[in-house]
């Protein structure tokens, strides 16, 4: 098999979430699909509780696999990047279960699985920036590729029920959200590459490497996945009206006039907070801090993906 691998046949790795998997034959499908298009039988690495993907990723990489394809949800996809940033070796989207933010902002289809391993096999490959966050001065950097939020916004997250989230996808976050909504405003300072500081009293900061954060509303209309910058929000409800001032500047129109939101671009980003807020990485919850320093690495990830989507450009 070795042999077949190294001569004609390419290797694909799937490292899938298998309480997301769509059912005993998925397999089977896929392992069809791979004969169909002349690949040899796939790798299938299953993520657990205690390792989510990351050394399923490792173990892809090891095996020599021509391509690692993410099976499950946006936590899959980035324990898997985590892994495979800055090696060349392209990841797959293969998206499962609700959310998938990674894929619908770059315009793959979350309805089709099997197509969507399709598009993988016969694809080409794009470069996206990921974005490495250290909290509270970690050593480690962990790196996400939708969003990083801190306060509110992660606050949300820890707080839903995750069946419920599995459920009703990213309306279980907003339901959270009502029940959060009286909320106290904290101190921060914010500084953009190293600069002078921004003080606001906020009750969120989301950092966005995409512009489609949350159910397909749109947060950074300007955000590129493949500019070297990432973008930044911050929400500062004041008063009576504070969220629907909040609302209002996230959709409006007027949004320099708005003090409620600031938007903020860089290459990196640094938020210190008086009191520690929830902070979470592309959904994924990860404590609390009071110190978040985050940093683009641009053209870290190869992706592939549809060859006329990679034709098109990243965002085409
Ligand atoms: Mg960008």
């Amino acid at each position: 098999m070795t042999e077949q691998r190294h001569g004609a046949a390419r290797l694909a790795a799937v490292v899938i979430n298998p309480v997301k998997s769509p059912g005993d034959g998925f397999r089977a499908e896929v392992q069809a699909l791979c004969r169909e298009e002349g690949w040899a039988e796939p790798l299938w690495l299953e993520t657990t509780e205690d390792d989510p993907g990351a050394g399923q990723a490792r173990q892809a990489l090891e095996s020599g696999a021509d391509v690692v394809i993410a099976a499950g949800g946006d936590g899959t996809v980035r324990c898997v990047a985590g892994v495979l940033a800055g090696t060349g070796t392209a990841m797959g989207l293969l998206p499962l279960g609700t959310g998938n933010l990674l894929a619908r902002n770059l315009g793959i289809g979350v309805a089709d699985p099997i197509g969507a391993a399709r598009d993988v096999l016969a694809g080409a490959d794009i470069a996206v920036d990921a974005v490495k966050a250290h909290l509270d001065h970690a050593e480690d950097g962990q790196l996400f590729l939708v969003m990083a939020g801190l306060g509110y916004d992660a606050a949300i997250m820890a707080n839903t029920v995750d069946g419920l989230k599995d459920r009703v996808g990213w309306l279980a976050y907003v339901e959270a959200g009502i029940r959060h909504l009286p909320g106290r405003p904290v101190p921060a300072r914010i500084r953009i590459d190293g600069g002078p500081e921004v003080r606001r009293r906020i009750r969120s900061v989301l950092v966005g490497n995409c512009g489609q954060l949350m159910g397909g509303v749109e947060i950074f209309p300007q955000a590129r996945v493949d500019d070297g910058v990432l973008d930044l929000v911050a929400l500062s409800p004041r008063g009576r009206f504070g969220w629907f001032n909040v609302v209002a500047g996230l959709f409006g129109r007027n949004q320099d006039k708005n003090r409620s939101v600031q938007y903020l671009a860089g290459k990196s980003a640094e938020i210190i907070l008086d009191d520690p807020q929830e902070f979470q990485l592309d959904g994924d919850h990860f404590g609390s801090g009071k110190h978040l320093l985050v940093t683009v690495v641009p053209g870290a990830l190869t992706i592939r993906t549809s060859a006329s989507r990679a034709e098109a450009g990243v965002l085409g």
